[in-house]
């Protein structure tokens, strides 16, 4: 393997590496991924919600979205081809999103959907009731933690109402697409090394000259790109460029609870997926008949920023606070005594968008920052990274000339400047994993 050699290294094999190699194999680049773990999708991929949903507070987010949905709805189409192991496929639900204060009742949502001739439905409380099981629609903001006396007490008689999109909804089995990615730039000519640590940054001549491994292998490529995830700090490093960028990353601990669905409701064949700001809680349908819980991180709860290799993998009060907040809103959500769900990371940026970019090292490539909310993106990070890697490879000046990529499904371009590692912080941010 050392000896061969490579157009591209991708450290990293989740679901962004592995679409960047598979774009970049279709331009006829040699890729090698190189992942620390077993196989493709180990890392934080393993633990994605895959929600697929259009909501994002900056316009360009939104876009994004709609553009990486196209692909989802035919996922063998765009990987051309079929994956042994089985292939993972997207289920639509529709996503109820609540207006509160803290979108700002969804108005510039709702303004980049019409731009993009989006479809929705606004709805008010009354009309909310016919998605939902039995739900108590008054307000509870501002959240609390179980500890305040106050906790589940409703502050007003009525939430603001909700935006309905119908084009909206999860992929079945993350880790199984990751997969499904790896088989299909195999077949375009890419190579995989998993159990596999990179620990150095080669570099020749003021540019990136290839990557170390702990074993001490050293493998040589004109091109190499930072898709390590939650550890992506540790690679800027290694590379020299983290000092040199004005956005950076740091790894959030977060838990997920799942818990049973109310008695007598099929949430898994007929739920949707809720992003509840008043309450601080998203949730979809999760197999088995439960629902699936995350957190859209209210000001209350603080947040826990930890060490990748070394971070509390137990449950907390944090699963049983997310899951207490969906009961305020469903009462008749059952509340297990045993704890059930997950503990992961996130790779959060400084203002929760995420870093496409290129850096300061000569060919040195950064998807990173991901903060909770990109795997509905990872094929079109793939098509655009791919190009930004061709267009400063050809000389272009990325930083003053920031590539415009013309999607491919949406008749637009999209500023990739925008993900610029050295943007000032964007205010718009909701700066929680809605990005
Ligand atoms: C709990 C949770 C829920 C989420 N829910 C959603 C959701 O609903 N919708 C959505 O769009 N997004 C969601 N996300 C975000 C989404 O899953 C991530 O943005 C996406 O999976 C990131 O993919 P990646 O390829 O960049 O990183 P990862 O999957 O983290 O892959 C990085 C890889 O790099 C490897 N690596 C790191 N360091 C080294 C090294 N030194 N040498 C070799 N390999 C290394 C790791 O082993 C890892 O496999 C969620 C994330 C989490 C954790």
């Amino acid at each position: 393997m050392s000896h061969k050699k490579y157009d591209a290294i991708i450290i990293g094999a989740g679901i962004i590496g592995n679409c960047i190699a598979y774009e970049l194999a279709l331009k006829g680049y040699k890729t090698l991924n190189i992942d620390r773990l077993a196989g493709s999708g180990f890392g934080s991929t393993a633990g994605s919600c895959a929600i697929i949903r259009l909501y994002y507070s900056s316009p360009e987010g939104v876009a994004l979205a709609r553009e990486g949905y196209y692909y989802w709805l035919n996922w063998p189409r765009y990987l051309n081809n079929i994956d042994p192991d089985g292939m993972a496929y997207y289920k639509n639900t529709g996503a109820m999103v609540f207006k509160t204060d803290l979108n700002k009742g969804l108005v510039p949502v709702m303004k980049s959907l019409d731009a993009l001739g989006v479809g929705y439905l606004e709805l008010d409380p009354e009309e909310m009731k016919t998605y939902l099981p039995n739900p108590d629609l008054r307000s509870f903001h501002p959240q609390k933690r179980m500890d305040d006396p106050n906790f589940g007490e409703a502050t007003g008689p009525s939430i603001q109402g909700a935006v309905f999109l119908p084009e909206s909804g999860y992929v079945n089995d993350p880790k199984l697409s990751t997969h499904n990615v790896e088989m299909a730039a195999r077949k375009v000519g890419s190579d995989f090394m998993f159990n596999t640590e990179v620990v150095d940054i080669l570099k020749k001549e003021g540019r990136v000259a290839g990557v170390a491994l702990k074993d001490g292998t050293l493998i040589e490529a004109p091109v190499v790109v930072n898709v390590a995830g939650p550890h992506s700090y540790f690679i800027n490093r290694m590379a020299g460029v983290e000092d040199k960028m004005n956005i950076k990353t740091r790894a959030l601990r977060v838990e997920v609870a799942h818990v049973p669905s109310p008695a007598g409701v099929d949430w898994e064949n007929t739920g949707i997926i809720t992003s509840d700001s008043d309450t601080g809680v998203y949730t979809r349908p999760e197999t088995g008949n439960h629902v699936l819980i995350g957190s859209e991180e209210p000001k209350c709860d603080p947040l826990e920023y930890v060490d990748p290799n070394d971070f509390n993998e137990n449950f907390t009060d944090q699963l049983k606070t997310q899951a207490m907040r969906v009961a305020m809103r469903f009462p008749d959500l059952p509340i297990p005594n045993k704890n059930q769900g997950l503990v992961d990371l996130y790779d959060v940026s400084d203002d929760w968008y995420p870093i496409y970019d290129k850096s300061d090292l000569p060919g040195f490539y950064l998807a990173i920052g991901t903060s909770g909310n990109q795997y509905k993106n990872a094929p079109t990070v793939g098509a655009f990274m791919s190009q930004l890697i061709q267009y400063c490879e050809s000389g272009n000046d990325h930083d003053k000339l920031p590539l415009q990529y013309q999607m491919k499904y949406l008749n637009r371009t999209l500023n990739i400047g925008f993900f610029s590692r050295n943007r000032e912080i964007n205010q718009d941010s909701s700066f929680s994993v809605i990005g």
